[in-house]
């Protein structure tokens, strides 16, 4: 597609009549006037969702009470969950399942991961990874003398690789820089050492096409309530490939995991199957509105996802350079848009009060330190249109140095 040398409105809205996914606006409640550039962080709430939890909580809850658990097949909501998010991420329906937060599924895989790799000692992992993602490979460390973590850069991952690697875990794409990895060459720099490789695709499941099978990957984990829409605190979701099934321990041993709960017997035996990899008693509200998020995709592909995320990221940058150069900002996500993720994320000393500012002005995205702005984009339901517009708000702000305001300065607990 080419770009007109003077960028207009215009030339956005024309885009956004041609968008394929322009309907898919329509499936979501989002307030009226505002600008929302922050599905990466917690994704707006489908319409369904309303309509599924107010059914969940009137009939199902409300009037059937314990007999839901068989009648409305709440048990079997992990797997129908996770069989709807493998498409999105080149699975297979029984090896994805949605439960407990992307933390507990982490020290599940990882803690997995070290027993089926007995003798190996070490678990590699990026500087600059989400916060979360390390803290627990810090504590299965900490629990296990034997085992070290190993945090490097990502262009040394290939030589901190070795014989005594059991794993590396990675972001397919980065929460901060909006870097995607390459998910076909790391799986196989890992399987080179006889390691296992962990996907963590919080930041790429329902915004890119994800191809774990296909890149040969091991293990997975991602997050419920970004791109995939399921609502503030959603189940996350975990993968293993099919071949790790039948051998991988479950690091919790529940009694959701267990082959026959309702025996109640006093031995643990795990379920066949990733069902041993639940733990306790699945969050039902919370997997219904998981499951009606991700439904939205599948009247789509994700390639038609990505190249509408690409484009608006371009055009972003595009009408961003000019203030950049102005106003002082340094671009922090990769130029190039086929390793960039569907976030934009530059720098600025004031980069928390930008962010106040805009938010003022119905602009929303967030801040992460030290100084980074970020623009999550959402093609299910942002527009080109938004793009122009959120940009210039950005001019107002810088030029009218609106973001000096004392009210913005000051730190909120969730940023
Ligand atoms: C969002 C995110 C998480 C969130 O984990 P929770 O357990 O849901 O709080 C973890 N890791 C990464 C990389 C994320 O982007």
């Amino acid at each position: 597609m080419s770009t007109p040398n003077s960028l207009t409105r215009g030339y956005f809205e024309s885009l956004d009549r041609a968008d394929p996914l322009r309907d898919l606006r329509a499936e979501f409640d989002l307030p009226e006037g505002r600008i929302y550039l922050d599905g990466n962080s917690l994704g707006a709430r489908p319409r369904a969702t309303r309509e599924r939890l107010l059914r969940l909580l009137d009939q199902e809850w409300g009037q059937d009470l314990i007999q839901s658990w068989n009648t409305h097949n709440w048990v079997g909501l992990p797997e129908t969950v996770g069989a709807a998010i493998a498409p999105l991420i080149g699975a297979e329906a029984d090896e994805v399942i949605a439960a407990d937060s992307t933390t507990v599924n982490l020290y599940k895989l990882i803690s997995a991961a070290q027993a089926l790799r007995p003798g190996r000692h070490q678990i590699v992992a990026e500087a600059g990874d989400f916060p979360t993602n390390l803290y627990v490979a810090q504590g299965i460390c900490a629990a296990n003398p034997a085992s070290r973590l190993h945090i490097v850069d990502p262009d040394q991952i290939a030589t901190a690789l070795g014989p005594d690697t059991a794993l590396l875990m990675l972001c397919h794409a980065t929460y901060l820089k909006g870097e995607v990895h390459d998910m076909a060459r790391f799986t196989a720099l890992a399987h080179d050492c006889g390691a296992l490789m962990l996907w963590d695709l919080c930041h790429s499941a329902g915004a890119m096409p994800v191809e774990l099978n296909r890149c040969a990957a091991d293990l997975a984990v991602g997050c419920g309530y970004k791109y995939l829409n399921g609502g503030p605190g959603a189940p996350a979701f975990l993968y293993v490939a099919r071949r790790h099934q039948e051998s991988i321990p479950p690091a919790i041993c529940g009694w959701m995991g267990h082959g026959a709960p309702f025996d109640f017997s006093q031995e643990y035996r795990p379920a066949p199957g990733l069902r041993r990899m639940l733990s306790g008693t699945p969050s039902v509200l919370g997997l219904a509105a998981l499951h009606e998020g991700v439904r939205l995709f599948a009247g789509t592909d994700m390639q038609t996802v990505r190249a509408k995320s690409r484009r608006m990221g371009e055009l972003f940058l595009e009408l961003l350079q000019p203030l950049m150069r102005q106003y002082g900002f340094d671009l922090i996500s990769p130029a190039d848009p086929e390793r960039r993720s569907s976030q934009l994320t530059v720098s600025h000393p004031h980069g928390y009060a930008i962010v106040q500012a805009l938010i003022a002005r119905s602009v929303v995205g967030d801040f992460r330190p030290p100084g980074g702005i970020r623009f999550g984009l959402a093609p299910l339901y942002d527009s080109y249109a938004d793009v122009w517009d959120a940009v210039q708000h950005l001019r107002a702000v810088m030029a009218d140095e609106e973001w000096r305001d004392p009210g913005f300065q000051i730190r909120k607990a969730v940023t």
